[in-house]
């Protein structure tokens, strides 16, 4: 792994509040409390729930414009305090004040939760006087299509007592079994044998070896003993599968759910005929994805396909790296030339400190962005390596604090910008293939382009390929499930079916991988099946907005930014109607994945 010399910055959210311990942050939580309160006595004032008598449309007009403006307040208060105290435990998980601070806060997301329940079964109740109400103006008509929204889902909630029965149980059962994953995943540890010492590894140190090292030999031997790892705590973990899966199918045919996949699609906003579309443009481009992996294979010296090692290996040590201040005038110059908004942003992150890029003990790993509402403004995590896989990093999360910055800047509310999780990533997408296309464009030689484009097409491999192994893995389990519980042999042979099905041979069928169903976590959240396929939908859809603005230009800018700031306020379809993009056509995707097979073929000519 590359390394980075100097100094690199932290974050900075002074201008939130002056500090953890300070009496402004006691006075904010105190003030979530008070109007907790005073929403709960809204709710009865006004008789806000599912089985309030029916009243008169002014009166509901009054109820609902009063909510929503308190409501607002209050999310945009909870959610900089719970940016804020977490942006300490983020950085270092030693901090016992930032994790105990944590903790107390969160019941008030439980609070407001129940709020969200209560509110939901009542705008379910008075639905047939929304069209009338919401066109009469004010905070009502600016949500008209949450409201909407919430009045259909509100059909899949059980009664309140029911509702709030499963939220209690859910602790002892659903939320149990994900934290029993956690816990036996987090503490399994290994004796790894390296460099002449042996190493006491927990599992993910052990993955990264396996994934990264570059040397084969100990790549291949992390494998073994990743594989022999998990088959010690197989049991508990199917148990944990079972219990999570179990629920779901419990409560969803409760709440009158179609089937598992219903209430993934409506989070994600989208329907059947998207989904299908987009998962048979992914089928069609396997092949392509079989000839890198086969190239890359014999790239390694192996003759019938790619062991499960060697997916993320590197292949050449070619890889440019970057120090801080290159990273940063790398990304301002090509966010330039998209356009002056997204580099005055990016400018912004970097100049005032928004940005935590440091590598230190007790901070976690990986990368994301959040959002501080009451200051208007996003910070970002990361742990800068100088790779130009980090470079990208960055990018990414920019392309998100620049989607915030669009929402802020065309004053939306908080209700108004809830963002599914398809769309989430549109953003982020586009400034990430901003920034390697760049790089691609300024590569010195054939084996820096190569090492370039492997890097993107390991990532990009993992979001088509991997990404469907999982979701037609999921999509079984549930199956099964309903049925009778399965054991944990029955999962292993699911999870190789289901990669042979997807990579083919692009990968060696003694190599695959029949454990990935253990340490996944996503898996295991119950209020999030099929977390996977939205980030296939974010990367290709990420990719045809890019598609798009080659063809268009400047003309394409502001309209985006107009898509951002409204990533809240109608169904993906409607929203990608605006560029002429129909999501429930095959060609669209098709298109998408046209341009990563384009750097296939690039790869496999170098
Ligand atoms: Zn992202």
């Amino acid at each position: 792994m590359a390394r980075v010399s100097g100094s690199l910055p932290c974050w900075d959210l002074s201008n939130v509040f002056p500090a953890l311990e300070s009496e402004e942050l006691k006075r904010a939580i105190a003030r979530c409390e008070a109007g907790l309160n005073e929403l709960e006595r809204y709710l009865d004032e006004h008789a806000i729930s599912k089985s309030a008598r029916r009243s008169d449309d002014a009166a509901i007009e009054l109820a609902l414009n009063g909510y929503l403006e308190r409501v607002n307040d209050l999310i945009a208060l909870y959610h900089t305090v719970g940016a804020y105290i977490p942006s300490f435990v983020a950085t270092d998980s030693f901090n016992q004040t930032a994790r105990r601070m944590l903790s107390e806060i969160e019941p008030l997301g439980v609070r407001l939760q129940q709020i969200d329940v209560r509110f939901s079964g009542w705008v379910g109740a008075i639905a047939d006087a929304l069209p009338r109400v919401t066109a009469r103006g004010g905070p009502a008509q600016a949500h008209a299509f949450y409201l909407r929204e919430t009045a259909e889902q509100s059909r899949y909630l059980m009664s309140e007592p029911e509702e709030g029965l499963a939220a209690e149980l859910s602790l002892s059962g659903a939320n149990a079994w994900s934290k029993l994953q956690g816990t036996i995943t987090s503490q399994l540890t290994v004796d790894f044998a390296r460099n002449g010492k042996v190493e006491k590894l927990s599992m993910p140190a052990l993955i990264n070896v396996m994934q990264h090292d570059p040397d084969p030999e100990v790549r291949r031997r992390a494998y073994e003993v990743e594989l022999a790892a998990w088959e010690t705590v197989k049991e508990p973990l199917a148990a944990a599968m079972n219990g999570v899966k179990g629920a779901v199918n419990t409560l969803d045919k409760r709440r009158g759910r179609k089937d598992p996949l219903h209430a993934a699609l409506d989070h994600a906003r989208i329907d059947r005929e998207t989904l299908d579309a987009m998962l048979d443009a992914m089928q069609d481009s396997f092949p392509a994805f079989r000839r890198y992996l086969r190239a890359k294979a014999r790239r390694l010296g192996h003759a019938s396909g790619l062991p499960w090692w060697d997916l993320m290996a590197p292949i050449t040590q070619d890889g440019r790296t970057y120090a801080w201040q290159e990273a940063r005038d790398f990304i301002l110059e090509h966010f330039a030339t998209f356009s002056p908004r997204l580099e005055n942003l990016a400018r912004r992150a970097f100049d005032q400190q928004w940005i935590d890029a440091e590598q230190r003990p007790g901070k976690r790993a990986g990368a994301f962005c959040m959002s501080v509402p009451l200051v208007k403004e996003s910070r970002i995590l990361c742990n800068y390596d100088g790779s130009l896989d980090q470079v990208s990093t960055i990018a990414h999360e920019l392309g998100h604090a620049f989607h915030n910055e669009c929402i802020y800047a065309a004053g939306k509310t908080e209700l108004q910008s809830i963002t599914p999780m398809t769309l989430a990533e549109t953003a982020s997408i586009l400034c990430e293939t901003i920034v390697t296309d760049a790089a691609l464009a300024e590569a010195r030689t054939p084996s820096e382009e190569l090492a370039i484009l492997e890097t993107d097409l390991i990532g990009k491999t993992q979001v088509i390929v991997d990404i469907t192994s999982r979701y037609l893995f999921e999509m079984e389990v549930f199956r099964r499930r309903a049925k009778a519980e399965l054991s944990a042999d029955e999962l292993c042979e699911l999870m190789l079916r289901f990669q042979k099905e997807t990579y083919g041979d692009g990968l060696d069928e003694r190599y695959l991988h029949k454990f990935m169903w253990t340490w996944k976590p996503h898996y295991y959240f119950a209020g999030l099946s099929f977390y996977n396929f939205p980030y296939a939908f974010g990367l290709l859809f990420g990719l045809g907005l890019y598609a798009i603005y080659k063809q268009r230009g400047a003309a394409f800018v502001p309209e985006y930014g107009a898509l951002l700031a409204s990533t809240g306020e109608a169904t993906v379809a409607d929203l990608a109607a605006r560029f002429g993009i129909d999501v429930r056509d095959r060609a669209f995707w098709k298109g998408s994945l046209d341009l990563i097979e384009a750097r296939i073929e690039r790869y496999l000519s170098l």
